[in-house]
């Protein structure tokens, strides 16, 4: 059976997934609540809404994103049409990180069915219930033979990666990532990597420091600081810091109330594991605002610490956990000169009202994306590329990216036959080489 399915049937299939989604979003919620305690709001929000909306977009712009694309001819070969074909890769091995592990399994599904390939998708083993769903919506959409779900943990991906696939999209980890690459270099298999890193977040003297603070809670601790995305630390001016830290702890009792564990919009380590790595990188004289855990409950409370230390635990790899060191500089220098110790991250923030600052930053450093007086919401715009640079990923999508991610760009020259010029032809005379030069320097 091919798959390289025309265009309306992939349509078909798409619509039938978002029915299908629909029809599942309370059960979508209750396994993410089962999984994390994800609060149903943040479930809506960041996973089964994005993913309509992925699907709409999709659907919506199929035809167009698939069209065969002329482009301009070049005068080398003059008379040609020229054109782009987007041909399906044809067997896609998708593996899906827990965080976010609706959006992240379901997201480059959608455009790797949208393109006309046919799918493996591995879901992450510490999220179950998520992965249950998953699996039961897809069982019920697609023929196993065009998309599959396949349960599993790492025994299980690196079967999976051991075959030879004609592309690899995964979400997760630098340090898996390395390993996926390796496994796909085997096969000269093309990967999109999208990974994680140590996200600065920088705020100048010219902020708003209120509203600064109110934003970087949010995406601090949305999702519990489990977010590949989410400011990594602080870094603030020396001066600036008790008059912020206070603006920080007021929006963190906004936000989550005056005990956060009895917060419904505060969501939990995933697991065990992750709570102990997450508990072993505090050093209990450095916090400053809460710091409560739980093991019972896998609850770790959205916790301020002061970092003066580079070289502490919590500074050495991406927390990924809603602990927030803050940092301060002196001057531009110190900033550079602390970002710059860390490979490049998915994301940079800077609060400032200063233009030139706001400029220089996004200049001067090297990330994945990022955003000027916010956090996280970059990656709501589908007409911006979504991925890293460096440890922090190969490759992008998110929109027409997608689509274009999970296809190969076939360059054509359709070649007219009405006239055939003979200067690139030998014997290659001494007046061709004088009209080849004349043509070049012309041009
Ligand atoms: P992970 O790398 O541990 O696991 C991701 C997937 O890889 C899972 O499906 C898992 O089963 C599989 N896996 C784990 N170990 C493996 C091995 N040895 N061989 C083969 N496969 C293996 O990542 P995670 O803990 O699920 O997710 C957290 C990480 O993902 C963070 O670093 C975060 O920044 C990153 N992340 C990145 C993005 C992004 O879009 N760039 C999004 C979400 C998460």
């Amino acid at each position: 059976m091919s798959y390289k399915l025309n265009i309306s049937t992939r349509k078909e299939a798409l619509i039938k997934l978002m029915d299908e989604i629909i029809k599942n979003e309370n059960e979508i919620i209750q396994a993410l609540l089962e999984d994390f305690k994800k609060p149903p709001f943040e479930s809506i929000a960041t996973e089964i809404s994005y993913i309509i909306w992925e699907l709409k977009d999709t659907i919506k712009n199929i035809e167009k994103w698939a069209k065969i694309k002329n482009v301009i001819p070049s005068i080398f070969n003059f008379p040609s049409t020229d054109y782009i074909v987007k041909e399906p890769y044809g067997k896609v091995l998708i593996i899906a990180p827990w965080n976010y592990p609706f959006q992240l399994a379901v997201g480059p599904l959608i455009a790797a069915v949208a393109a006309g390939n046919q799918v493996v998708l591995k879901p992450s083993e510490l999220t179950p219930k998520t992965s249950a769903i998953v699996l039961k919506i897809i069982e019920k959409v697609f023929h196993h033979q065009h998309v599959k779900v396949i349960e599993g943990g790492i025994e299980t991906a690196k079967k999976l990666l051991a075959q030879r696939w004609d592309y690899i999209f995964f979400t997760g980890s630098a340090a898996v990532g390395k390993i996926v690459a390796k496994a796909a270099a085997e096969h000269l298999t093309p990967v999109t990597l999208e990974l994680g890193g140590k996200n600065p977040c920088i705020i100048d003297e010219t902020a708003n420091l209120k509203l600064a603070a109110k934003r970087i809670v949010w995406g601090k601790f949305l999702n519990a600081g489990q977010t590949c995305i989410a400011p990594d630390y602080i870094l603030i001016q020396e001066e600036m810091k008790s008059h912020f830290v206070n603006f920080l702890k007021n929006e963190i009792t906004n936000a989550y109330g005056e005990n956060p564990k009895n917060s419904p919009d505060f969501a939990r380590i995933v697991n065990e594991k992750n709570w102990h790595r997450l508990v072993s990188m505090i050093e209990p004289e450095k916090v400053i605002f809460r710091g409560e855990t739980d093991i019972e409950d896998c609850y770790i409370a959205p916790t301020l610490i002061e970092e003066n230390d580079l070289e502490s635990t919590l500074m050495q790899e991406e927390i990924f956990g809603p602990l927030l060191p803050i940092i301060t500089y002196k001057d531009e220098k110190e900033i550079d000169k602390i970002i710059s110790r860390y490979e490049k991250p998915l994301a940079l923030y800077v609060f400032t009202d200063d233009r030139k600052f706001a400029k220089k930053t996004i200049l001067n450093h090297s990330f994945g994306g990022g955003c000027i007086n916010d956090t996280i919401i970059h990656f709501a715009n589908k007409r911006l590329p979504f991925g890293g640079v460096g440890h922090s990923g190969i490759g992008a999508y998110h929109g027409q990216l997608s689509f274009d991610t999970f296809s190969h760009h076939k360059g054509i020259v359709k070649k007219a036959n009405w006239l055939d010029l003979n200067l690139r032809y030998a014997p290659y005379t001494d007046s061709k080489i004088s009209t080849l030069k004349k043509l070049l320097n012309w041009l």
